[in-house]
């Protein structure tokens, strides 16, 4: 299993959830790995579990908030000084934040913007200098399916993820020249402490729960590897064509008319 080996990759929100999983993903196949993350209890916490998984040395954590481009920009340069130029990065980390437009107050807007948008940006503009300078990198933005589709009372995260593809479909384009991809995945529903909450606090978590499930072709929820395994496949040599994109892995939710 060696289809990112020689790579360095950086991976944000890391500490938990699709970005651990990632992470994982990514030190299984070879890569030399930073997990990019706000807690870095957890993201140490996470990064010794993938060693000792994997048997990788190369894998660490670095303390960083998307939100700010400094520590970014101080994430990717710990991470170059350790283990060498990042290959690719994987723009993970975002928040749920779910609210009625007119009752939104403005922090509700500014950390979900915060979080979901700038982090994204923050993350591409930090490695993209020298992803250019290289020619050669992959971005690869975690995006959601409320990137095209709207669930009511769910505002705006739908549009900061709908900021996210114009982002990767912007970028994708402008360094496209420069041997640089930039794609993103859009989950559906993924097991992971962001969903669990959410079920958590609804009126009745179970019957959220088996709701949620209903509406699912397949009638199961998504785990964390199956959008790890893209996140490989975008991130390896074997999408050197793939620029712009976006891959749904939603168990064919998003395709459905009807429930
Ligand atoms: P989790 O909440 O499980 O994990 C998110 C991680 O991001 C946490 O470790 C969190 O750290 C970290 N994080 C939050 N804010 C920041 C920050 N400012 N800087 C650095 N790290 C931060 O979420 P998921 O794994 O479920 O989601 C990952 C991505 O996938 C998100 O972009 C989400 O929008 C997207 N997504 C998830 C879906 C799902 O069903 N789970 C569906 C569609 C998209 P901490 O715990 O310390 O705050």
């Amino acid at each position: 299993m060696s289809r990112l080996a020689g790579k360095v990759a950086m991976v944000t929100g890391a500490g938990r959830g699709i970005g651990a999983a990632i992470a994982l993903a990514f030190a299984r196949e070879g890569a030399a790995v930073a997990l990019a993350e706000l807690d870095i209890e957890t993201a140490q916490a996470t990064a010794a579990r993938i060693r000792q998984e994997t048997g990788a040395h190369n894998v660490l954590a670095v303390r960083t908030d998307v939100t700010q481009g400094a520590s970014v920009k101080e994430a990717v340069a710990e991470t170059e000084a350790r283990l060498g130029p990042v290959d690719v990065l994987v723009n993970n980390a975002g928040i749920n934040v779910f609210c009625d437009p007119l009752t939104m107050t403005d922090d509700d807007w500014r950390r979900c913007f915060a979080v979901d948008l700038d982090g994204v940006w923050n993350g591409c503009r930090a490695v993209l200098p020298g992803m250019v300078a290289r020619g050669r990198g992959s971005i690869v933005n975690i995006a959601s399916t409320h990137a095209f589709k709207i669930i009511p009372g769910c505002f705006p995260y739908p549009v900061a993820k709908h900021g996210v593809i114009g982002l990767t479909r912007a970028l994708g384009i402008e360094y496209a020249p420069n041997n640089v991809r930039v794609n993103a995945i859009a989950p559906g529903y993924i097991e992971t402490q962001l969903t669990l909450d959410w079920w958590d606090a609804q009126p009745d978590p179970a019957a959220a729960r088996q709701a949620t499930l209903d509406l699912q072709p397949m009638k199961r929820i998504g785990q964390p590897h199956e959008v790890a395994m893209t996140a490989v496949f975008l991130a390896s040599d074997e999408a050197p064509f793939i620029n712009a994109s976006c891959i749904t892995v939603d168990g064919g939710r998003s395709a459905l008319y009807h429930d």
